[in-house]
């Protein structure tokens, strides 16, 4: 979507040249790569599945997905980030060839997208470009040194908590509800203040540099459940460079992804993250305040 008039006029002066543009029904989808490979969730092959129908429903997007090997850095890992608008990380795995890292870190410089879907912020805990994109992370080893624990107060207050302390935790999984703590937000205008989630891990005491950075959504950490007693942050979009990340920390199962409200925020943040503009409505099932709402698998 950069460029779209010297695009046009790229397409029509080298027509014939086998260069595409992505014109469709004369409007110009937008490219998506979904990165995956490597994870301590073993559902991501399906959960890379849904994503890319999720996005591809929408009518918005071309997806393409890069896959590195099982194991261990992967030294044929070298996607061509130029080629598209937003990256999309289902990885949680060893670290990128050095070049590769680069790439990306060039890609968001310059105006890319990324969306980070749950267990994406646990990787990477020493490339500090990465932990600056995704502004909060966990496990991994991170401590009071990766950055400040944020969370909400009890009066709606952001709390920027240095404490000492490790990154990341969550209870036990259950459905929960997420509040909408910005209106204004692209991702999230014309959200409900609240809605039921279905069940899914609570990540907390998530923490990071966490600049550029705001909070979209929460979500209450029951300690009854196991959780931390704070406002946790569900939903995040960043600044980094001139590029748009979207960090969503739902989603660790394929039940938690078929939820209306993780399909509707995770399409909205990648299409913010691609273009800068959210164009799509806030679907008729989208959850209640009580009453979750979920969309049956997409089949292969
Ligand atoms: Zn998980």
């Amino acid at each position: 979507m950069k460029d779209k008039a010297f695009c046009i006029l790229l397409a029509w002066l080298v027509t014939g040249f086998g260069f595409s543009c992505n014109e469709t029904q004369g409007q110009t989808k937008s490219r998506a790569l979904i990165v995956d490979g490597q994870n301590n969730h073993q559902v991501w092959p399906k959960t890379t599945v849904m994503m890319k129908r999720y996005l591809e429903e929408t009518g918005l997007f071309e997806v393409d997905v890069a896959t590195t090997a099982s194991k261990g850095t992967d030294a044929n890992f070298h996607p061509d980030f130029s080629k598209y608008d937003v990256v999309v990380s289902n990885y949680n795995g060893a670290a990128w060839p050095e070049k590769t890292q680069e790439s990306f870190v060039d890609f968001m410089n310059q105006g890319g997208g990324l969306v980070v879907v749950h267990a994406a912020d646990n990787a990477f805990s020493n490339w500090k470009e990465y932990n600056q994109m995704i502004g909060l992370g966990g496990w991994g080893g991170r401590t009071e040194k990766s950055g400040p624990y944020v969370y909400y107060s009890e009066d709606g207050e952001v709390v920027r908590d240095t404490s000492e302390g490790r990154g990341g935790g969550h209870g036990r999984q259950h459905e929960f509800p997420v509040v909408t703590r910005n209106s204004d937000h692209p991702v999230t205008k014309g959200l409900p203040s609240e809605w039921m989630h279905a069940q899914d891990e609570l990540y907390d005491k998530l923490r990071g540099p966490a600049q550029g950075m705001v909070v979209l959504a929460t979500a209450y950490s029951d300690k009854g459940t196991g959780g931390s007693g704070r406002h946790e942050p569900m939903l995040m979009a960043i600044e980094f460079g001139k590029g748009r990340v979207f960090h969503s920390t739902l989603g660790h199962g394929d039940y938690s992804m078929e939820c209306v409200g993780f399909i509707t925020t995770f399409n909205r943040g990648c299409e913010w993250a691609a273009t800068g503009k959210v164009t799509q409505p806030i679907p008729e099932d989208f959850p209640g305040p009580d009453k979750t709402s979920k969309r049956a698998k997409p089949e292969k």
